[in-house]
Protein backbone atom coordinates (compact mmCIF):
# COMPACT_ATOMS: atom_id res chain seq x y z
CA UNK A 1 0.00 0.00 0.00
CA UNK A 2 3.04 2.52 0.81
CA UNK A 3 4.26 1.74 -2.34
CA UNK A 4 1.06 2.58 -4.27
CA UNK A 5 0.67 5.69 -2.71
CA UNK A 6 4.32 6.75 -2.88
CA UNK A 7 3.76 6.27 -6.42
CA UNK A 8 0.82 8.55 -6.34
CA UNK A 9 2.89 11.46 -5.29
CA UNK A 10 1.18 11.20 -1.75
CA UNK A 11 3.63 10.12 1.50
CA UNK A 12 1.95 9.37 5.04
CA UNK A 13 4.75 11.37 7.42
CA UNK A 14 3.78 9.33 10.28
CA UNK A 15 4.08 5.79 8.45
CA UNK A 16 7.58 7.11 7.39
CA UNK A 17 8.77 8.17 10.60
CA UNK A 18 7.28 5.08 12.22
CA UNK A 19 9.22 2.71 9.78
CA UNK A 20 12.35 4.64 10.04
CA UNK A 21 12.32 4.51 13.79
CA UNK A 22 12.23 0.95 13.38
CA UNK A 23 15.01 1.40 11.07
CA UNK A 24 13.37 -0.13 8.31
CA UNK A 25 12.86 1.44 4.88
CA UNK A 26 10.35 4.48 4.79
CA UNK A 27 8.74 3.46 1.42
CA UNK A 28 8.24 -0.63 2.40
CA UNK A 29 8.86 -0.99 6.00
CA UNK A 30 11.10 -4.35 4.87
CA UNK A 31 14.47 -3.23 3.86
CA UNK A 32 17.22 -2.16 6.18
CA UNK A 33 17.30 1.46 6.35
CA UNK A 34 21.28 1.04 7.60
CA UNK A 35 23.85 -0.34 6.68
CA UNK A 36 25.92 0.06 9.91
CA UNK A 37 24.98 1.76 13.24
CA UNK A 38 23.89 5.55 11.54
CA UNK A 39 25.01 4.54 7.93
CA UNK A 40 21.85 4.87 5.90
CA UNK A 41 21.96 2.35 3.02
CA UNK A 42 21.70 4.30 -0.56
CA UNK A 43 19.02 2.47 -1.86
CA UNK A 44 16.53 -0.36 -0.63
CA UNK A 45 17.44 -3.86 -1.20
CA UNK A 46 13.74 -4.42 -0.95
CA UNK A 47 11.68 -1.82 -2.95
CA UNK A 48 14.92 -0.12 -4.90
CA UNK A 49 13.99 3.22 -3.21
CA UNK A 50 16.60 5.98 -3.17
CA UNK A 51 17.73 6.29 0.50
CA UNK A 52 20.90 8.48 -0.04
CA UNK A 53 19.21 12.11 -0.50
CA UNK A 54 18.43 12.32 3.14
CA UNK A 55 20.26 15.24 5.29
CA UNK A 56 19.48 14.40 8.65
CA UNK A 57 22.69 16.10 9.83
CA UNK A 58 22.83 17.10 13.47
CA UNK A 59 18.64 17.13 14.19
CA UNK A 60 18.67 13.04 15.61
CA UNK A 61 21.68 14.10 18.14
CA UNK A 62 20.02 16.98 19.04
CA UNK A 63 16.78 15.24 19.87
CA UNK A 64 18.27 12.70 21.60
CA UNK A 65 20.26 15.21 23.42
CA UNK A 66 16.93 17.12 24.34
CA UNK A 67 15.03 14.06 24.99
CA UNK A 68 17.82 12.54 27.60
CA UNK A 69 18.51 15.77 29.28
CA UNK A 70 14.72 16.07 29.96
CA UNK A 71 14.63 12.66 31.52
CA UNK A 72 17.77 12.93 33.65
CA UNK A 73 17.02 16.15 35.04
CA UNK A 74 14.00 14.74 36.12
CA UNK A 75 15.33 11.67 37.40
CA UNK A 76 17.80 13.72 39.48
CA UNK A 77 15.67 16.26 40.98
CA UNK A 78 13.56 13.26 42.39
CA UNK A 79 16.32 11.04 43.87
CA UNK A 80 17.36 14.36 45.30
CA UNK A 81 13.94 15.56 46.47
CA UNK A 82 13.00 12.40 47.71
CA UNK A 83 15.94 10.54 48.97
CA UNK A 84 19.15 13.17 49.58
CA UNK A 85 21.11 10.52 47.97
CA UNK A 86 25.09 10.96 47.59
CA UNK A 87 26.85 12.50 44.99
CA UNK A 88 28.23 9.75 43.90
CA UNK A 89 25.32 7.84 43.33
CA UNK A 90 24.77 10.15 40.37
CA UNK A 91 28.41 9.61 39.44
CA UNK A 92 27.73 6.13 38.87
CA UNK A 93 24.10 6.30 37.54
CA UNK A 94 23.27 9.46 35.77
CA UNK A 95 26.44 9.92 34.01
CA UNK A 96 26.49 6.49 32.05
CA UNK A 97 23.12 6.90 31.53
CA UNK A 98 23.32 10.05 30.38
CA UNK A 99 26.14 8.30 27.28
CA UNK A 100 24.24 5.07 26.79
CA UNK A 101 20.85 6.03 26.33
CA UNK A 102 21.86 9.10 23.20
CA UNK A 103 23.52 6.07 21.71
CA UNK A 104 20.58 3.54 21.95
CA UNK A 105 18.25 6.25 20.91
CA UNK A 106 20.06 7.51 17.54
CA UNK A 107 19.57 5.13 15.11
CA UNK A 108 15.85 5.40 15.64
CA UNK A 109 15.55 8.70 15.95
CA UNK A 110 17.83 9.30 12.66
CA UNK A 111 15.23 7.09 11.00
CA UNK A 112 12.57 8.85 11.91
CA UNK A 113 13.90 12.18 10.26
CA UNK A 114 15.02 10.22 7.66
CA UNK A 115 11.78 8.98 7.21
CA UNK A 116 9.99 12.97 7.51
CA UNK A 117 12.11 13.92 4.96
CA UNK A 118 10.99 11.12 2.54
CA UNK A 119 7.65 11.59 3.08
CA UNK A 120 7.66 15.18 2.69
CA UNK A 121 10.10 15.31 -0.32
CA UNK A 122 12.60 16.71 1.14
CA UNK A 123 15.89 17.33 -0.29
CA UNK A 124 16.98 14.69 -3.26
CA UNK A 125 13.73 12.71 -2.35
CA UNK A 126 11.47 14.57 -4.41
CA UNK A 127 12.02 12.59 -7.95
CA UNK A 128 11.36 15.94 -10.23
CA UNK A 129 14.49 17.27 -7.60
CA UNK A 130 17.38 18.51 -9.77
CA UNK A 131 20.54 19.41 -7.71
CA UNK A 132 21.66 23.09 -8.92
CA UNK A 133 25.37 21.96 -8.59
CA UNK A 134 25.00 19.57 -11.03
CA UNK A 135 24.83 21.01 -14.59
CA UNK A 136 22.23 19.59 -16.98
CA UNK A 137 24.37 18.04 -19.60
CA UNK A 138 25.51 15.33 -17.36
ZN1 LIG B 1 12.08 -0.21 0.74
Amino acid sequence: MSVEIAAAGKRNVLDAMWRGALCRCPNCGKGKLFRSYLKVNDTCAECGEELSHHRADDLPPYIAIMIVGHVLVGLMLHMEMSWHVNPTVYLFTLVPLAVILPLLMLPSIKGAVVGMQWANLMHGFDRGYRDPATPDDI
